[in-house]
């Protein structure tokens, strides 16, 4: 038995059976939906069963059920403006640089705009994990460089999704985990690449020039530190493409849930036995917790093992917390419970939006977008706090 023979619904495209082979016989290609998966090259390959023995969708390792966890929102304002939420990962990353001198490993917006998992060593460099990216991230040969780090001694700090957390370990032995801390996100489910790239190059069509970069959650730099899902595309000339979730036919099929790879239905880490040290994720009871920073984009922070529970205690002052009822949250925080359920509409999807004409796709999966939307939204994400009170002090008084 290969890699070949895992079922379509349990290959996550996590990489591990890449890193594992012991004759590079395994490469990563893309499906016809533009999502990873291993091809084996038969002519190098000795049947010895590795990538099939040891990957990760043939497995059920899990951490413990959530100790505790917190609701966090980050002290340093600087780095939380450029985080998701409330910078729980950048708090966690930059202590670990600071005491540990470690390696922090995630996924960063490359040059050519695709998502990929890097290493960095830096608090400068940060910046580069920082945010979601709601697109599968490509972890490469990223597992073997932890290996070889953890060998030569260095502490390692790894995020992703909890699958990719999954194929880290079935890379790296237990015995070889001591100074490897994991970090998984709460997660919906990834669409693929090849769509996101699909949308940039028909954004690329502007007459602003290309894409240049891109965000999917964006905080204003003026105002409190409440992100807005948000696609914004940062163009060569002149000022972003900025569209509402619903606006946007990528971010508008990622929030349905309609286009996520198919092991994400399936998703075995969708419940609170964690795999990752660390959970982290947005909060979604919130209106439980009115007296913590109600305006602001807080984060969960889940603490899920011994190893982290030591270093939360020696970190948690670089955040304002209060503790988090775990199951609460997971009845409101559905990934923390389930996986997203998968719709009919899913059923050939992909062909449709990798090849029908890109007007036709707009028509069926986006509300269109007037000018005057895209400058009100671009002014409303820079108005400042001031400016705003005002405003609605004045929305109010008309109203009443
Ligand atoms: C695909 C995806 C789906 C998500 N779905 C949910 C959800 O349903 N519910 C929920 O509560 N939270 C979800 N999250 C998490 C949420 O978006 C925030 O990341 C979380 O609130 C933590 O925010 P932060 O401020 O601590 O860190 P951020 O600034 O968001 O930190 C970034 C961290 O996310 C990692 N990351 C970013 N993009 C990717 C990617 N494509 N693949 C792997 N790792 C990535 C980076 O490596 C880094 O560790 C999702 C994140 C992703 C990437």
């Amino acid at each position: 038995m290969t890699v070949s023979d895992i079922v379509k619904t349990h290959c996550t495209g996590c990489c591990a059976c890449m890193n594992m082979c012991p004759k590079n016989a395994i490469q990563m290609v893309t499906d016809e939906e533009g999502f990873y998966v291993p091809q084996v090259n038969a002519e190098i390959c000795v049947n010895c069963g590795k990538c099939y023995s040891g990957c990760p969708g043939n497995d059920d390792h899990h951490v413990d059920e959530s100790l505790t966890g917190y609701l966090v929102r980050l002290k340093d304002s600087v780095h939380l403006k450029n985080s998701a939420s409330g910078g729980a990962f950048v708090g966690i990353a930059s202590h670990m640089i600071k005491e540990y001198n470690a390696l922090v490993v995630g996924a960063a917006i490359t040059e050519d705009l695709s998502v990929k998992h890097i290493i960095i060593e830096s608090t400068e460099q940060l910046i580069k994990l920082q945010n979601s990216k709601y697109v599968q991230s490509y972890v490469g040969n990223v597992y073997q460089q932890v290996r070889k780090a953890l060998e030569d001694g260095r502490t390692v700090l790894f995020s992703g999704t909890p699958c990719q957390i999954a194929g880290l370990y079935a890379v790296v032995p237990l015995k070889k985990r001591e100074r490897l801390y994991t970090v998984d996100l709460v997660c919906h489910g990834v669409p693929s690449p090849a769509l996101l790239r699909r949308q940039i190059e028909m954004d690329s069509k502007s007459k602003q020039g290309r894409v240049v970069d891109y965000r999917f959650r964006y905080k204003n730099p003026n105002a409190e530190s409440n992100s807005s899902y948000m696609m914004m595309m940062m163009m060569m000339r002149g000022l972003p493409l900025v569209r509402r979730t619903a606006q946007d036919v990528y971010f508008n099929l990622f929030m349905q849930g309609l286009d996520f790879r198919e092991s994400c239905y399936n998703c075995k880490y969708a419940n609170l036995k964690r795999i990752g040290d660390f959970t982290v994720g947005d909060c979604d009871s919130r209106e439980f917790y009115p007296y913590f920073h109600p305006s602001e984009s807080n984060s969960i922070l889940l603490i899920n093992s011994k190893k982290a529970a030591h270093l939360w205690d020696d970190f948690s002052v670089l955040f304002d917390f209060t503790e988090l009822d775990v199951h609460r949250e997971a009845e409101y925080n559905h990934q923390l419970n389930h996986p997203f359920k998968r719709s009919e509409q899913r059923d050939g999807i992909y062909e449709e939006l990798l090849n029908e004409e890109w007007s036709v796709i707009k028509n069926k999966y986006a509300i269109p977008q007037s000018k005057i939307d895209r400058y009100k939204l671009l002014a409303l994400l820079n108005t400042p706090a001031w400016v705003r009170k005002i405003l609605s002090k004045i929305r109010r008084r008309l109203k009443g």
